[in-house]
């Protein structure tokens, strides 16, 4: 399962769970894979992130 954030072009540090627009520039947001990790041991850190900022 993959976890998809929304985050604005200009600002990477931008990370939201929802589309909306940029707090900064107020660019519309864009559907991105918060890892870019090809490791394959990205599990650990990402299941208990992931519980607690889904709902
Ligand atoms: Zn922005």
């Amino acid at each position: 399962m993959e976890q998809q954030k929304y985050t604005c072009p200009m600002h990477p540090q931008i990370m939201e769970d929802e589309a909306g627009s940029c707090p900064i520039c107020g660019m519309t947001l864009v559907l991105t894979k918060a890892e870019n990790n090809h490791s394959g041991s990205h599990h650990n850190g990402m299941i208990a992130d992931f519980k607690s900022g889904f709902m």
